[in-house]
């Protein structure tokens, strides 16, 4: 039995773990982690080292020291299946059974695969984990062509470690732009240009029909029946929120497990928090929202952490993201789903530019490339809500800071 236990030792687990003792928690704390590692940064894993320029333990979030020294408890390498809401017990997978007095969920989510023939085989990979980059790496020597399915930040940031490499790097997208779901159509077309001028073959408006191979992958067959040649086919189309086992003990699902402002589920003394949980955002345009982001699952944990010691907390966060490809940092702040107009702030073509996305006259997101400028002072106008002209905001001889 723990005072608290977090199931799920990624980001927002951890964040949780690390806010408790913040908070002066006494309590006893576990995380149950399904991966074998301490909790580490996830977020290098589609960028510095898939490239290879950070080693893993670079990516630690904090030393194992510090989580002993605060007397926090691991329990790695075992997945939750079964909760019980009314005895307050858990079932992992090696048949554990662990009491708790408060539960957070911290689950994060499982890589969707393809539906199509083919996406069992050897040489088809998801990046999600360590492991996953891992045996991709072990891979990466003996493969000249890869093929990239899904034109996300995942996809994408994977193809510019990729063909870093020297390798032949086609991205295939079945939208008709890269980063389609996430960003307006200016930032997609400036990063399929990028991509394309660092020699990746992109496929828009393509779809994947099946992959073909015997046991390993040999090739990726497109809807018109072409054939990619391919010794490593990475799919980057998305997460599975991992709920399974709350939804059974009776939790409100939706897309991912419906928690308040407190980050409290439907079932008592349960909390939810990061990839896994859906909850009301003001920065939403259809109101409640799953957010997949380092900031999401902190800004959480510290509202559950905050909730379990009585204090008073709500989330309210501003959703910030960031995406590094080639030498371009992408930075952004707020939504932009939902915009009305999108203007452009500064040239592309001098690769620092930003855009700022509104609704009915407000900024209501901002994408920042090479412009940290704009990303740290938009914050605020994004934040507000303010109401700003298309003209000055594309004036660049105004800092964003004087529109608020
Ligand atoms: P996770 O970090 O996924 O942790 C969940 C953990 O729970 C996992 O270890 C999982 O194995 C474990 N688990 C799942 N089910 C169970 C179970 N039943 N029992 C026990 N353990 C379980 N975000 C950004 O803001 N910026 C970026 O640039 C960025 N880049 C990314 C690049 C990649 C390749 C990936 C995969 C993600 C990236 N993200 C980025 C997203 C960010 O990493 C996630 O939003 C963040 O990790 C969410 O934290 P989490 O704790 O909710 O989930």
């Amino acid at each position: 039995h723990y005072d608290v236990v977090i199931v799920g030792g990624g980001h927002a687990g951890a964040q949780a773990a690390i806010a408790l003792r913040q908070e002066k928690f006494a309590g006893t704390i576990a995380i149950i982690g399904a991966e074998p590692e301490l909790p580490y940064e996830r977020p290098p894993l589609s960028k510095d080292y898939l490239s290879g320029d950070k080693v893993f333990d670079r990516l630690l979030i904090r030393p194992a020291t510090f989580w002993a020294e605060r007397d926090i408890a691991f329990i790695l390498g075992e997945r939750v299946v079964k909760v019980d809401a009314t005895a307050r017990t858990l079932n992992t997978d090696t048949g554990r059974q662990v009491g708790y007095g408060e539960l957070i969920w911290a689950t994060g989510g499982e890589p969707r695969r393809l539906s199509c023939d083919g996406h069992h085989l050897r040489g088809v990979h998801a990046i999600r984990t360590r492991a996953d980059v891992d045996r991709l790496l072990g891979e990466l020597s003996h493969a000249e062509r890869i093929v990239v399915i899904g034109g996300g930040y995942i996809g994408l940031e994977a193809a510019s470690a990729l063909v870093k490499f020297g390798k032949a790097v086609t991205l295939v997208e079945t939208l008709d732009r890269v980063l389609a779901r996430v960003a307006g159509e200016a930032l997609s077309r400036f990063y399929e240009q990028e991509h394309r001028a660092h020699g990746v073959r992109l496929l828009l408006a393509s779809g994947v029909s099946c992959i073909e191979g015997d046991d390993s992958v040999r090739g990726v067959r497109l809807a018109d029946d072409e054939i990619l040649p391919a010794d490593i086919v990475i799919v980057g189309i998305g997460i599975i929120p991992a709920i399974e086992p709350l939804a059974e003990a009776g939790a409100e699902v939706g897309n991912g497990v419906m928690v308040d402002a407190q980050c409290r589920t439907s079932l008592p003394h349960i909390y939810a928090i990061g990839d896994c949980a859906a909850h009301a955002n003001r920065f939403a345009s259809g109101g409640v929202i799953r957010l997949e982001s380092v900031q999401n699952a902190n800004d959480q944990a510290v509202v559950a952490a905050r909730t379990i010691v009585g204090r008073e907390a709500s989330y309210d966060a501003v959703p910030w993201f960031w995406s590094n490809q080639y030498d371009l940092k992408l930075q952004t702040v707020g939504l932009s789903t939902g915009f009305d107009t999108a203007v452009l702030r500064g040239d592309p073509a001098s690769r620092a530019f930003s855009v700022v996305y509104l609704r009915d006259g407000r900024v209501i997101a901002i994408d920042a490339v090479n412009a940290v400028k704009d990303y740290v002072q938009g914050r605020a106008l994004v934040s507000n809500g303010v109401e700003a002209s298309p003209a000055d905001i594309a004036d660049t001889t105004r800092p964003l800071k004087d529109l608020g």
